[in-house]
């Protein structure tokens, strides 16, 4: 596939969606360059054991499956894109990415939704707290997390209305109903739950490749003035629930493996249960846009707790996992200015302005304002390999 070659989706990257060919019913795709290839025609032509799993509208079959079954499907489609033998048969199930419809590749079972930046839990600790230790007590002893609202995660592209919500003036006797005014965006990673597990069995952070699947870039739409008023003493609740954006494309773990990097160093050492051998993050380089400017480059290296950390931690009482679970980073912020993954950190609670490439500026997010998540890493062919976009335009409300 030479037209492959240097777009970030190689042989090496080959990330997994569900896609509608024209009228077709949606069913699994893998993404090569700017072409997406049908994979079930070829499957069933090929007799791959695996057929049935990749004619599903959903990749959930595929997931449910297991790393033996992701490892072969896996073989056979690095086969189909690299040897110069199989490209008669794939050619014909090639399509380009501008003329198939991707879809949310999966329903959400439960979402998670993690803090794990040491530098945005900081930052946001200063701004709300400036008077106080930026860090609560508990930050570095655990992944701190709550749960989201899976019905409302979305596939890139999807329009984002501005909530409505109780919201109260820090100068004002009571809250009023009404649009958020300060409505902005977290660049964040999510992580897919393949394999599921029983009610009362932790998974270990030795386990992580077990159990998931891959990764998407994640949008935690956030109005910070509705979580303002409404998150003590239980947390997150309408501020975040309205919409969370996904890309349509799920990279496997396994094209990651040369992202992979050390931790910065944990101290305190963590608990047993979220100790591991040689705690390991991803170098992803994510880049914000925002009406085509460029307004960071949050490093996911700089994170503090692991994804394996954040299963261990999301498993450690014994909630059970499903098929289709969906956790999340937290906002990825290193420790520079522009480096920061929400407007919230990079116009400093409203602070200071952030210019645009149109003479503009903002604090927070504009009606018509299209917000784009991209992202890079090392990959095992040498170049980098790229996560899907995710993007999504604001509605007025
Ligand atoms: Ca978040």
């Amino acid at each position: 596939m030479p037209q492959a070659a240097g777009s970030g989706y190689d042989a090496d990257n080959l990330p997994y969606g569900v896609v509608s060919f024209g009228d077709d019913s949606p069913r699994v795709a893998a993404r090569i360059g700017d072409f997406v290839v049908d994979l079930a025609p070829i499957a069933a032509l090929e007799m791959l054991p695996q057929t049935e799993l990749l004619a599903e509208p959903s990749l959930a079959e595929l997931f449910a499956a297991g790393p033996p079954v992701w490892a072969s499907v896996r073989r056979w489609l690095v086969g189909l894109v690299s040897d110069p033998a199989e490209r008669s048969v794939v050619e014909p199930y090639l399509f380009p990415l501008s003329e198939v419809t991707p879809h949310l590749p999966f329903a959400v079972a439960d979402y998670v939704d993690f803090y794990c930046s040491l530098d945005h839990a900081s930052n946001v600790g200063k701004i709300f707290r400036p008077d106080a230790e930026p860090l609560l007590p508990n930050w570095r002893h655990l992944p701190v997390g709550y749960h989201g609202r899976a019905g409302t995660v979305v596939a890139s592209g999807a329009e984002i209305r501005r909530p409505c919500g109780q919201r109260k003036q820090p100068e004002a006797d009571a809250p009023t109903f009404g649009p958020s005014r300060r409505l902005d965006m977290e660049a964040e990673l999510g992580f897919v739950v393949g394999v599921s597990t029983p009610l009362g069995s932790p998974v270990s952070p030795g386990a992580f490749a077990e159990h998931v699947f891959g990764v998407t870039l994640l949008n935690d739409w956030s109005a910070r003035d509705i979580q303002a008023w409404e998150y003590v003493p239980l947390g997150p609740f309408l501020g975040k629930s309205f919409a969370t954006s996904i890309s349509p494309w799920i990279t496997p773990l396994v094209a990651l493996e040369s992202a992979r990097t050390p931790l910065p160093r944990q101290a305190p050492e963590p608990l047993p249960y979220l100790r591991v051998e040689e705690p390991a993050g991803y170098d992803i380089e994510v880049t914000v846009r925002c009406n085509n400017t460029v307004v960071s480059h949050p490093p996911y290296a700089a994170m503090y707790w692991s994804p394996a950390q954040m299963l261990a931690h999301l498993t450690s009482n014994g909630a059970s996992l499903r098929t289709g679970d969906l956790f999340a980073s937290g906002t990825i912020s290193g420790a520079e200015r522009d480096q920061r993954g929400s407007f919230l950190e990079l116009s400093w609670g409203g602070r200071d302005e952030v210019q645009l490439a149109d003479g503009s500026s903002r604090t927070f997010l504009e009606d018509g304002d299209e917000v784009t998540l991209s992202a890079t890493c090392p990959g095992a062919l040498g170049g980098r390999i790229a996560l899907g976009d995710v993007t999504g335009r604001i509605l007025p409300a």
